[in-house]
């Protein structure tokens, strides 16, 4: 099988006419690189014609996955299906508006061979370009809220042009609204984040899926589970440990399906 370098994950809800448009602007930036990439589109239960466009793309070029879910399940679900699907070394998200610009992916990379685990994007330097006053305004406050609320230092959590080591994938766990997240998730997890600017396009067709209720609102909710989660990390180091199993005779047996509450040290532990 052929080795994939980077997998391009792109949650779609209906977003009918960008798909053809997105498939074009990362060919014309991958191919000249030669970067060996495989583009996953996870159509989030859309009720236009995005699967359609898919269905074409995967006969058109065989670098281009589907997966199409039963109803509409959020970003995080759709993200989340792409990510545990990817190949490649490196992985990462990106819209199918074409706000994010494909043009960065370059600049991604680069940061990941430095060695960092995780890079996300950041529009602070051209906010504004992409998006109208009150989502220029909203995110500014939102990110303010959360940095101060979460003890984090993340300019533009809204932003969801992201690459990442494939290993960091293995240790996320999602839950709904968490994409919003994932540089905290990860750093909760040890991994190293770091954040490069990248280009906001305005968005050509279609609509955004998020007005400032399910935006500002909802997230403020997910921030106060990321909030006590980060108070509540378990931080540990085993100082010493004493263990003769290996002096006894024979293999080593893992009895599987054994139950917990019947350990007398257990159950006085809890
Ligand atoms: N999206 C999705 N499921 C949803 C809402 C959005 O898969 O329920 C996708 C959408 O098609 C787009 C990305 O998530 O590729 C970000 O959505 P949008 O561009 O509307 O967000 P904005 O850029 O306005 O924040
Ligand atoms: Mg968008």
């Amino acid at each position: 099988m052929r080795t994939v370098e980077l997998s391009i994950c792109v949650p779609v809800y209906n977003e009918q006419d960008n798909l053809k448009l997105l498939h074009r602007a990362i060919c014309d930036v991958v191919d000249p690189a030669g970067i060996a990439v495989e583009l996953i589109l996870v159509d989030d239960g859309s009720t236009d014609g995005s699967w359609k466009e898919i269905e074409a793309l995967v006969a058109a070029d065989p670098r281009v996955r589907g997966l199409k879910f039963l109803a509409n399940c959020g970003e995080t679900a759709a993200s989340d299906a792409g990510l545990r699907a990817a190949r490649g070394r490196y992985v990462m998200t990106m819209d199918a508006d074409l706000q994010n610009d494909p043009a960065d992916i370059p600049a991604f990379l680069a940061k990941l061979a430095e060695g960092w685990d995780c890079v996300c994007g950041t529009r602070v330097a051209v906010r504004g370009e992409g998006d109208s006053l009150v989502r220029v305004a909203s995110s500014r406050i939102a990110n303010w809220v959360r940095n101060r609320l979460s003890n984090e230092n993340i300019s533009d959590a809204g932003c969801t042009y992201r690459a990442f080591r494939r290993e960091c994938v293995d240790k996320l766990k999602l839950y709904r609204g968490l994409h919003r997240f994932i540089p905290t998730l990860l750093k909760m997890e040890g991994f190293r984040v770091t954040e490069i600017p990248v280009r906001n396009n305005p968005r050509l067709h279609g609509q955004s899926k998020y007005g400032v209720w399910n935006r500002l609102f909802k997230s403020f909710h997910d921030l106060l589970a990321i909030r006590w989660m980060k108070s509540r990390l378990l931080g540990y180091h085993v100082q010493l440990e004493l263990d003769r199993s290996r002096d006894l005779p024979g293999p080593v047996q893992v009895q599987v399906g054994a139950s917990v509450a019947q350990s007398p040290h257990t159950a006085a532990s809890r």
